[in-house]
């Protein structure tokens, strides 16, 4: 992978024709850096959110040993890497088939279930293990998340007893434990510890002895409208909350931070191949990194990388992608130079997390090029650049009340819920 200082280094060497995924490495061990200093969890790292293998490899050379894993695919990603790796296979519904390789050929021995069929299965295809950590995925509601996680899985508060005691009693060397997911980028630190809370209370009814509380992912990333609040914020919620639970001193706390590792640590680096008026159609799209552009209205933050003077002001425009399908459009307001044309480059950041990572082939576009940068992300939870990016970019009043409209914040978090993740 070639290393550029700025991302105009990269255009003015290779005017590249296809999107090209603009990586962070160093941005990924400061985040990383973040949770081993400020958060007593092990961290699993969410595979999901970014699958790329210099991801896994800059959080392995920043000591970060766990990973939690959804696919057998995932597994031999980070065993390729990192042949020691801790796997936590945190998939609340796996195939037999992935239960049995996970244990047997790659040494998985973590596994979440949210229900006693799925308990199971597990304890049938490991053939009566007795070294099994097997976490519990308990519902919790999701207030203040942009996606809610506890629509597809989690036992629910009633059901949660029995289940926990069958776990307790089928865990016999290994580790029983706990697991929630709050909801991705979760706004409201006191989401955790709400959750702990309503855990811990399950707990209790049970009258069980946990050994691990993971509470999971969900951590923020910034995106232009949505600031969260400070990090520190999430880790004294979550301690707090672990401070009030039935738990003993020999409890592990773990989580499984996905976005707020990697969200920083990649933008795209995409081109304009025509415009019309407002409208810029680029080589990337939903179907391509461009998902949440489209389809939670996210506008991330923009800028052009042309090789020449542009004119200052800045102008609100939306974004077609290449597919001919209707829906690859990102309504933004993407804020850009009011003389921008056909050719010119566009950086699209904040895409670390959720972006190349959701993209498909679909009408033969897709893929990526990589290259590493060495300057600042456009926003920073970790001190690198602002935290903060600003939504309204101009003093036009018209473009300004657009924006107000399309970004509405709705409830206090301002966002919207859906299911997804
Ligand atoms: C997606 C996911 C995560 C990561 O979530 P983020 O919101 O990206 O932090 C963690 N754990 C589980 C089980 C997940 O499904």
């Amino acid at each position: 992978m070639r290393t550029y200082h700025f991302p105009l280094d990269l255009v003015r060497e290779r005017s590249p024709e296809r999107p090209v995924a603009l990586v962070r490495p160093a941005a990924v061990a400061v985040a990383a850096q973040w949770f081993q200093d400020n958060l007593k969890a092990d961290v699993f790292y969410a595979v999901k959110a970014n699958p790329s293998r210099w991801v896994i490899e800059a959080l392995v050379a920043q000591g970060v040993t766990g990973f939690d894993v959804a696919s057998l695919a995932e597994i031999e990603l980070v065993r390729s890497v990192m042949p020691e790796a801790r796997l936590a296979f945190m998939h609340p519904v796996k195939s037999r088939s992935a239960i049995t390789k996970a244990y047997f050929d790659h040494g998985v021995r973590t596994f979440s279930l949210d229900c006693e069929d799925e308990l199971q299965k597990i304890l049938d295809c490991t053939a009566g293990a007795t070294d099994l950590n097997l976490i519990v995925r308990m519902a919790v509601s999701a207030e203040g998340a942009a996606y809610t996680l506890s629509g597809k899985f989690g036992v629910s508060p009633d059901q949660a007893p029995s289940l926990l005691l069958s776990v307790r009693r089928a865990v016999i060397d290994g580790l029983m434990g706990v697991s929630f997911h709050v909801g991705s980028q979760c706004m409201r630190p006191s989401a955790y510890q709400a959750a702990m809370a309503q855990i811990g209370r399950s707990i209790t009814r049970a009258g069980v002895f946990v050994d691990i509380v993971d509470v999971g992912g969900g951590f923020p990333s910034v995106y232009p409208g949505m600031v969260p609040p400070d990090m520190s914020e999430y880790a004294d919620a979550i301690h707090r909350g672990f401070n009030e639970m039935p738990v003993s001193e020999t409890t592990e706390l773990w989580c499984e931070p996905g976005r707020a590792l990697v969200a920083e640590a990649s933008s795209v680096l995409c081109q304009v191949e025509l415009r019309k008026g407002d409208a810029l159609y680029l080589n990337d799209g939903s179907y391509g990194s461009l998902f949440d552009a489209t389809h939670s209205r996210w506008p991330f933050p923009t800028k052009l990388v042309r090789d020449g003077e542009s004119s200052g002001e800045l102008k609100a425009f939306q974004f077609y992608g290449p597919t001919c399908d209707s829906i690859d459009h990102m309504p933004g307001p993407f804020w850009l130079p009011a003389d921008i044309r056909e050719g010119d480059f566009i950086e699209i950041g904040m895409l670390g997390a959720y972006g190349v990572a959701m993209s498909t082939g679909f009408n033969g576009y897709g893929e990526h090029d990589l290259a590493v940068v060495e300057d600042a992300p456009m926003a920073s939870l970790y001190g690198l650049a602002p935290r903060s990016i600003p939504t309204v970019r101009t003093t036009d009043e018209e473009a300004a009340r657009k924006v107000v409209r399309l970004s509405r914040p709705k409830g206090r978090a301002g966002q919207r819920k859906k299911s997804r993740r």
